[in-house]
């Protein structure tokens, strides 16, 4: 066991619960792994460790598919009404809610991020994401289908639940990516195995705690924590799961369609992204400044629809940048615990070396650095500077890869034709969203339809609701995440007809 460094400014739950011993939730028992085997977590402000939890490997899959098996086919889930499942949800989330403080403190020990951040965004989030899925409970149902052959027969389609899911996530918003991918599972009445990312462990398995509270019944939701190549590979290719949700990065993502393939479990994947926000001319520069700012630099660039391509109209480009440049510089970075941090470290030491190293690659292919480019030097913790380069190339690593980090590449536009700059901007192997900068109305809605990307943000970027799907053309994904249709990732549709 590992010594655990805590911080002393965190609350009396908080240290209670990272000084616990760090088990496995499987058929509502916390287990230690089949091979006895722990992993270290880190505290990315300081890299030292923050917990040891124990480490899940293929034998404990099996054991989490097992349970979730035998829940899904005979546990009293799958004989409860959906209002039933509505209740259980709530509870879990009117139980996240009296635990926000700790889930906020638990989130920025472990990811990084600013403690006010988690507070205001990553909980709250996680709670109404639970309430909105919880009321779908109740409203996933068929249709009666009017006939066209001649005959006497009634059809309808039943929706029914998906069966034992298997839902791996990303460390970017380790709670709130929890509740995207438990919410709708739980509300269709599946059973779920999540394996969560090895990084940030630790507030999908505070969750698992207040499920047992909410009074889930066993094996509905296992929660594994443990390596992608191992216990996430294993997942993915489990005969006896019969689907998976993945969100992360295209390259895994590529991995688990092989894996699945095996039985031809459904699979959804919410990847990557290159997203371009494009400032136009006419554009309320005041707002489009911080907006662009905000685009890259919220959660430390760690969001798949990072606004990570700038594009300014010529006309604007020099103030924009400017404004860009001055906003990055006003950032303060620092560890999540402080209040005045704005900015946290990157996740890990792999992280921050992925995104160093593309910062240099950047500055080795003849970019220019307006601003950052350095790693901040503090406590041993991972720290980069938000950074901005300019005169980049369309070819360039730095503007065709998914960074993961604090680093924008702004270029400027001399175009009028909206199609060019729709080509322009959809000018990767991604398609998950894009920010459209401009008074302009006509033009705002043409350039919606020329994007060829899931979301496209009008005069805002960053913007969720559960309601509204998310997700991505081309190599950021298949299916949507939210709102009504993230429903059929978890539903099968059965048409039963009878003569008459
Ligand atoms: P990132 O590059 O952002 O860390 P990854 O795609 O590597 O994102 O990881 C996202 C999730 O996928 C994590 O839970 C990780 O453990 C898991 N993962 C990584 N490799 C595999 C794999 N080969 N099979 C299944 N899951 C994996």
């Amino acid at each position: 066991m590992a010594t655990v460094a805590l911080d002393s400014r965190l609350s009396r739950p908080t240290a209670a619960f990272l000084s616990r011993t760090h088990k496995l939730l499987i058929d509502n028992e916390w287990v230690s792994a089949a091979s006895g085997k722990t992993f270290p977590v880190y505290n990315p402000a300081t890299g030292t460790v923050l917990a040891d939890v124990a480490e899940a490997d293929k034998e404990d899959v099996n054991r989490a598919v097992r349970a979730a098996r035998r829940a899904f086919d005979s546990g009293p889930w799958r004989r409860m009404t959906g209002a039933q499942r509505n209740r259980l949800m709530w509870k879990l989330a009117d139980l996240l809610e009296q635990h926000l403080e700790e889930f906020a403190e638990i989130e920025s020990m472990d990811n990084g991020k600013p403690l006010a951040v988690a507070r205001v965004a990553d909980v709250p989030f996680a709670i109404e994401w639970f309430r909105y899925m919880g009321g779908w409970a109740t409203k996933i149902g068929g249709t009666t289908i009017p006939w066209s052959a001649p005959g006497d027969f009634l059809s309808y389609t039943l929706r029914e639940p998906a069966g034992v899911v298997g839902q791996i996530i990303p460390w970017n918003f380790p709670l709130l990516m929890a509740a995207w991918k438990l919410g709708p599972a739980l509300a269709a009445g599946c059973t779920v195995v999540l394996k969560v990312a090895e990084q940030t462990p630790l507030s999908a398995l505070r969750l698992g705690e207040l499920i047992q509270e909410a009074g889930f019944p066993a094996g509905v939701v296992n929660i594994l924590a443990g390596y992608g190549e191992t216990a996430g590979a294993a997942l993915a290719a489990h005969p006896d799961v019969d689907k998976v949700a993945f969100t992360g990065s295209t390259e895994v993502g590529k991995l688990i369609v092989q894996a699945a393939s095996g039985n031809l479990k459904r699979v959804s994947l919410e990847l990557g992204g290159k997203s371009p926000t494009i400032v136009f001319g006419d554009a309320d520069i005041e707002r489009a400044i911080p907006g662009a700012a905000s685009a890259i630099f919220f959660n430390h660039g760690q969001c798949c629809c990072a606004g990570s391509r700038l594009y300014a109209h010529k006309s604007v480009f020099d103030r924009v940048l400017e404004g860009v440049t001055a906003e990055a510089k006003k950032i303060r970075v620092g560890p999540g615990l402080d209040p005045s941090t704005d900015m946290g470290p990157v996740v890990s030491d792999e992280q921050y070396r992925r995104v160093t190293g593309y910062i240099e690659s950047g500055v080795r292919d003849g970019a220019q650095i307006v601003t950052g480019g350095r790693k901040v030097d503090q406590n041993g913790g991972y720290f980069v500077e938000p950074t901005v380069f300019t005169n980049t190339q369309p070819t360039m690593k730095i503007v065709q890869e998914e960074i993961f980090g604090p680093v924008v590449c702004a270029e400027p536009f001399d175009d009028a034709d909206l199609e060019r700059i729709g080509r322009q901007a959809n000018d990767t192997l991604y398609g998950l969203a894009a920010s459209v900068w401009t008074k302009d109305l006509s033009k705002a809605h043409k350039m919606a339809g020329l994007l060829r990307s899931g979301t496209v943000w009008i005069n805002c970027h960053n913007v969720f609701d559960p309601s509204l799907p998310f997700g991505g053309y081309k190599q950021s994904g298949w299916g949507r995440e939210n709102g009504a249709e993230v429903l059929s990732n978890y539903t099968e549709f059965k048409t039963v007809t009878a003569r008459l």
